[in-house]
């Protein structure tokens, strides 16, 4: 399988200014490299352990993704080098961000995590629940945080239209939660929506970055 192939055929079905993540998770650094030397920059990884093993064996330059579920424990091992956080849904979880975000002098990029799917066991806020995070002024004060968008996961399904409506929702909570909170700011400006099954759907509604694994890698094997 040609991995890059792959990866360019993707790149060029979706407009540029759309990031394309490699989900790189459970697969081998090696395969990281190669699309890294052909100039990919972006990959996602959801376990902390494999995504600091990766980042300390392979180039600085890479863009370090983080979608999976974080928790607040672990956040020390990647918020020295971390790009995106996609998975954020808590307050307690900016608030300990923060905290190492600076104790490393940096900036950590964040995205809230909507729940949009009909499965239960998906991670994420409601509408609701996003506005009185951002309505809570704690944020303004979280100086090493820089939130930029929203990230969601549609349910898995064959059902393309239920996908559509689901990321269109997520959509309008996007665009309502950036007037009403980020008017006079142009750093709220990503919608992480889309994966391998549904991207295309996704880059229709408005994603501003899709998360693509197994199109380009291949299935995955857990063990
Ligand atoms: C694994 C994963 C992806 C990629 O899934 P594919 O279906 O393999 O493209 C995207 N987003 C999240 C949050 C994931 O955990």
């Amino acid at each position: 399988m040609d991995i890059l192939q792959n990866l360019n055929q993707i790149r060029n079905s979706i407009p540029d200014h759309i990031t394309l993540v490699a989900v790189s998770k459970t697969k081998p650094a090696s395969m990281i490299k190669d699309l890294h030397i052909a100039g990919h920059r972006d990959f996602g990884e959801n376990k902390v352990q494999d995504l600091a093993a990766k980042a300390e064996e392979l180039p600085a330059t890479i863009r370090w993704h983080f979608i999976g579920h974080l928790q607040t424990n672990k956040v020390k091992y990647i918020a020295p080098f971390v790009h995106l956080v996609h998975g954020v849904d808590s307050l307690k979880l900016l608030r300990v961000i923060q905290k190492e975000a600076a104790k490393n002098n940096r900036m950590i990029s964040c995205l809230l995590q909507v729940h949009i799917a009909q499965e239960e066991s998906k991670f994420g806020l409601s509408k609701e629940e996003v506005i009185e995070l951002l309505g809570s002024g704690e944020l303004a004060s979280m100086q090493n945080i820089k939130l930029a968008g929203l990230m969601g996961m549609a349910t898995y399904t064959d059902d393309l239209e239920q996908v559509r409506l689901e990321f269109q929702f997520l959509k309008r909570i996007f665009e309502d939660v950036k007037n009403k909170f980020f008017s006079d700011q142009t750093s709220f400006c990503e919608l992480s929506m889309g994966m391998s099954a549904d991207y295309k759907v996704a880059v229709d509604e408005g994603s501003t970055m899709i998360r693509i694994g197994s199109l380009i890698f291949g299935p995955r094997n857990y063990h």
